[in-house]
């Protein structure tokens, strides 16, 4: 997507991300301290993004190191059950 020439995301400025946060950060600046995991931006930029028809989930739940690898394009890694540190185990 472009905007006044230059390339830009798929960010609309609707600020429902930011109207809708009880904490009242603004996500769009990246992961912050504030932040209570609470979703209510991720509901409100969904819906929004879902009735002009642009694409979802431009803000997610994620960690340090899938956003790094997403960035360098590989795909993000899951662990359903974390394991244990190394110095707990016999
Ligand atoms: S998840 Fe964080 S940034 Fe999003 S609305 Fe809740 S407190 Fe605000």
């Amino acid at each position: 997507m472009r905007a006044l020439g230059q390339e830009v995301g798929d960010c609309v400025d609707c600020y429902q991300c930011v109207a809708v946060c009880p904490t009242g950060i603004d996500i769009r600046d990246g992961a912050q301290l504030d932040c209570i995991q609470c979703g209510l931006c991720i509901d409100a930029c969904d819906t929004v993004m879902t009735k002009i028809g642009r694409p979802t989930r431009l803000i997610a739940y994620d960690n340090d190191i899938n956003i790094q690898r997403r960035i360098a394009g590989k795909a993000p890694i899951y662990r359903i059950v974390r394991r244990a540190p190394s110095f707990m185990s016999p």
